[in-house]
């Protein structure tokens, strides 16, 4: 299979760049949609939109049982600043690679419609939107596009990575944590600077909770079930003089294990509420949005590795409860709204070596100069496409070939 996708980087790398240079957010993603829609029919498929996402549906015959390989397509909104020749210049970046895996997803389509004759069943291409804000995978199911889905398969791409291009890592069981989005407004009551006896300081009593709150990871959990817990954003009080009458402050929540993800939500809620109460405020605690662990299917996860290294070579296949410290790249903490496909379907996502730090791609994810080694394309599409095969494997027993 990499040897065939080798003979398609050409049209990988246009696609890849086309994309990069039109990078766009969310679910708006007209641009994107409708070259990745052109692409698709010009491989004869029918792509259709399934909750802001789009889908195509490869038919080999014979079986209704269903794959479903899966890219995000969205980018970040952040001014580009990796100086390259087909930078983005709208003011969106596509600083986490997907560009990179709409390319490699487009490509395993490709490898996969040539394999008409040799297989039996279906693969559906899920090109999803808004993953960025952990939107787009619930839409997506949301509006059936896991219908007669049996399994799933996504890939991931790092850079900064201690790994040559094209090596794959397996994660065992969960491999990306639970994330949510909360925000905490403290309500107090304004008055003169000169005279706090009058009010009740909004400011003062948020910074009271927020020392609180990392008192949860300090003292409440243990090292083998941990937490994180950030507050990334405070807004409060208009002018230096006035007691504030209100603040917000708004942060994420990330945890490995899903009991203690709500444990530490309902700890978040009564620490705050009873601080605030304390300093005469009070607290309202919302959870805006977020998704949930990531569970990589035992046995999918075995099928997967296989197909890897058929495609990378065995010395480059890693599973992740194999390695230690550092190297667990794949356990980074970053969420993956993939969660919600892998709580629907035996799923597994795999990660792909994208850029070694040695060779100069020492940037992370999400950095406005980040950039990927694009000699990854060809192992993400064959690996999307070899998972494929393996996966459909047992159907075309059944036709006889
Ligand atoms: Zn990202
Ligand atoms: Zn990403």
């Amino acid at each position: 299979m990499l040897s065939r996708a080798k003979t398609i980087q050409e049209e990988l790398i246009h696609n890849r760049r086309y994309l990069h240079r039109n990078a766009e957010t969310g679910f708006r993603l007209h641009k994107t949609k409708t070259f990745i829609t052109d692409e698709l029919q010009s491989m004869g498929l029918s792509p259709y939109e399934v909750g802001g996402s789009v889908a195509a549906v490869l038919d080999f015959g014979g079986s209704t049982n269903t794959l479903l390989l899966r890219a995000d397509v969205d980018a970040l909104p952040m001014q580009e600043k990796s100086e390259l020749s087909f930078a983005c210049k709208t003011g969106n970046v596509h600083a986490c690679g997907h560009d990179m895996h709409a390319a490699m997803l487009l490509g395993a389509a490709r490898l996969l419609t040539e394999q008409k004759d040799k297989l039996c069943g279906r693969v559906k291409f899920l090109f999803q939107a808004a993953e960025e804000s952990l939107e787009g995978a619930k839409a997506a199911l949301d509006s059936g596009a896991l219908k007669d889905v049996r399994a799933a398969m996504t890939l991931h791409v790092m850079t900064d990575s201690p790994y040559s291009t094209g090596t794959v890592v397996v994660a065992d069981g969960v491999s990306a944590p639970a994330a949510d989005f909360f925000e905490v407004k403290i309500k107090g009551k304004a008055c003169h600077g000169s005279a706090p006896q009058n009010g009740v300081d909004a400011i003062s009593a948020a910074a009271h909770v927020l020392l609180g709150l990392h008192e949860l990871s300090a003292r409440e959990l243990s090292v083998s079930n941990p937490a994180v817990l950030t507050v990334g954003q405070i807004t409060g009080g208009h002018s230096a003089n006035v007691i504030a009458e209100e603040t917000v402050f708004k942060g994420t929540l990330r945890a490995f294990d899903e009991s203690v993800r709500e444990n530490v939500k309902k700890r978040l809620q009564a620490i705050s509420s009873s601080i605030a109460k304390a300093f005469r405020a009070k607290a309202k605690t919302a959870f805006v949005s977020g998704c949930p662990t990531l569970v990589n299917d035992r046995a999918l996860s075995e099928l997967a590795y296989l197909a890897a290294k058929a495609v990378s070579g065995k010395e480059n296949v890693f599973r992740s409860s194999a390695l230690t410290g550092s190297e667990t790249a794949q356990k980074s903490g970053g969420s993956e709204d993939f969660a919600y496909i892998s709580h629907a379907v035996p799923s597994v996502m795999l990660a792909l070596a994208a850029g070694e730090r040695k060779k100069g791609y020492d940037l992370p994810l999400h950095h406005a100069g980040v950039r990927f080694d694009e000699d990854a394309l060809c192992y993400g599409a064959a690996v999307y496409a070899q998972v494929a095969v393996e996966y459909l494997k047992g159907e075309s027993h059944g036709k006889g070939k």
